[in-house]
């Protein structure tokens, strides 16, 4: 009797979190990039993965210049899953967006947006500055795109390589989102 009560209870919820992978997956992945007026002249396209990096030991995302209070935007639609201090990238936003893809948002100067909000793509999140450990550094904001299911085919030999399988190189996705947003 209590196996089948905990397997029912164990199938109702697998009938609620499969559609909802589902749906995360299926929802498509349209990008902008994530500070208002730059372009890919604004990021070093050789940083990710570049070592040695702090003691982050390599960067496991791509730094965006531009002037202090600039707009940061969402990248993606999403969700806010975390606005506030964290180690060295001082004021954090991470955002949940579609194909299960955290977008993390780093050395902001401050953030407009909490935990909980609902953001699309565009919006104004957050203002570029030198929180964490760009404090001596020209502001930029820190962007990391990492997938909360492994690419295991993107491991390889280099330092800390086993983490490329969740970490996403933003060069690669944005370039391609900056050539889409000016031909159409
Ligand atoms: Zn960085």
């Amino acid at each position: 009797m209590w196996s089948f009560v905990k397997d029912h209870k164990w199938l109702s919820m697998t009938a609620i979190a499969l559609p909802v992978f589902v749906l995360g997956l299926a929802i498509p992945q349209s990008i902008v990039v994530p500070v208002r007026g730059a372009g890919p002249a604004d990021w070093n396209h050789e940083t990710f993965w570049h070592e040695p990096w702090g003691k982050s030991g390599v960067h496991k995302g791509i730094d965006i210049f531009a002037e202090k209070g600039t707009d940061v935007l969402s990248a993606t639609d999403g969700i806010v899953i975390f606005s506030g201090k964290f180690g060295m990238g001082g004021k954090v936003l991470a955002v949940l967006g579609p194909k299960w893809r955290v977008h993390y948002y780093a050395h902001l100067d401050s953030s407009v947006v909490g935990f909980g909000h609902l953001v699309r793509r565009g919006k104004h999140i957050g203002f570029v500055g030198q929180t964490g450990n760009a404090r001596n550094r020209p502001p930029h904001l820190h962007y990391s795109i990492v997938t909360m299911i492994p690419f295991p085919w993107r491991v390889d030999e280099s330092s800390q390589g086993w983490k490329k399988s969740y970490y996403l190189n933003p060069s690669k996705i944005l370039l391609k989102a900056h050539r889409r947003q000016n031909t159409q």
